[in-house]
């Protein structure tokens, strides 16, 4: 029996998992994948940051009381190890960017899983990579780098996962399945993210603009409803009328559910991080720009946005 065969999909290969960008979500794949004994590579940016994990002896994963530390292989972006699976867990403003530091190493069927929040940056990748089978996902979950290479698991959730071209689920599935990674195939994909991404643009962005926790927005609930007319419709233009269904009764729910939490955007600026607008507020706008449909409301929101995270010193794209 061979024990390496070069062709990925014979039975007897078993695909490692490549993971493109070791912080939250990148390290708590990476971690629960490795714990339940598959082979996973995390891709560092680069030389430097591979010497500084070498040092700290790998990732550690802390849930709740237990705290884990898991000697994970790595490797930069040069490794001429070929990618046949590749998890993309950067920020939405570097995934591209970074897949393109290793696309010449992607098999000729890859597979590539996206993580990233909003709309915008998966297209882009999958533009650029038409060989490759890209994979969208929307997740619920939640973690944050408490320091260098360890890891939160703060908030449990569900990750949805799709092909917006048609196509069958992956078998692989089944090795998230006995990670213990709760997750479903998704036959909309796209709706489903541009359900979360109109819900992100309804709240994340006023509770930065009145520095407040979600529920502060009780007290702008007109200009919450205005947002939110605008983003139905826009949904709808879109032709993705599920994701428009009941858009404002799901943001007042959330709001009123969620009303002592800070918004990851909110988060993101206080702690001076960049945020990801380009891939909400903003996509939502172009979106709106090309289908000639006026979202004044909107519009006025990013360009609010866009002058406060300037004002902070930081990037507005
Ligand atoms: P993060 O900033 O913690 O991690 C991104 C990592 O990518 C960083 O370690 C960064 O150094 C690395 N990176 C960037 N460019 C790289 C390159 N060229 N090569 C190698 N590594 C590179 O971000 P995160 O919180 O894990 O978020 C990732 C995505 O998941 C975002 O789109 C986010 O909105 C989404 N998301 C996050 C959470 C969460 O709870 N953290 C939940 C749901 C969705």
């Amino acid at each position: 029996m061979p024990t390496q065969t070069t062709t990925h999909t014979s039975l007897h290969t078993p695909i490692p998992w490549h993971i493109l960008g070791a912080g939250s979500m990148g390290a708590l794949w990476a971690a629960r994948l490795s714990r339940a004994g598959f082979a996973v590579r995390l891709i560092l940016r680069n030389q430097a940051r591979l010497q500084a994990y070498e040092a700290a002896q790998g990732l550690t994963l802390v849930e709740g009381e237990n705290c884990v530390l898991l000697p994970i292989a790595a490797q930069t972006p040069e490794a001429d190890e070929p990618i046949a699976r590749l998890l993309v867990a950067c920020k939405a403003y570097d995934a591209e960017t970074a897949v393109a530091q290793v696309a010449h190493r992607l098999t000729p069927d890859a597979e590539i899983i996206l993580l990233q929040n909003g709309l915008g940056s998966q297209q882009a990748i999958a533009t650029r990579l038409p060989h490759a089978r890209c994979i969208f996902a929307s997740s619920t979950e939640g973690a944050f780098r408490e320091g260098d290479w360890r890891v939160v698991f703060a908030g449990h959730g569900h990750n949805w996962l799709g092909d917006p071209q048609p196509g069958a689920a992956p078998a692989w599935l089944e090795e998230l399945q006995r990670s213990g990674i709760s997750h479903e195939w998704s036959q909309n994909i796209l709706s489903r993210l541009w359900r979360k991404l109109a819900i992100n643009c309804a709240i994340n962005p006023l509770t930065v603009l009145h520095n407040c926790r979600n529920g502060g927005l009780k007290a702008h609930r007109l200009e919450v409803d205005a947002l939110c007319t605008e983003l139905s419709t826009l949904l709808e233009s879109c032709a993705q009328p599920e994701a428009a269904f009941n858009l404002n009764d799901e943001v007042h729910r959330i709001i009123d559910a969620t009303e002592h939490n800070y918004a990851s955007m909110h988060q993101d600026v206080a702690q001076g991080r960049r945020t990801e607008i380009s891939y909400l507020t903003g996509y939502a706008n172009h979106a709106a720009i090309s289908l000639q449909l006026a979202v004044p409301h909107l519009q006025h929101l990013h360009q609010r946005l866009c002058a406060h995270l300037l004002h902070r010193g930081l990037p507005c794209n």
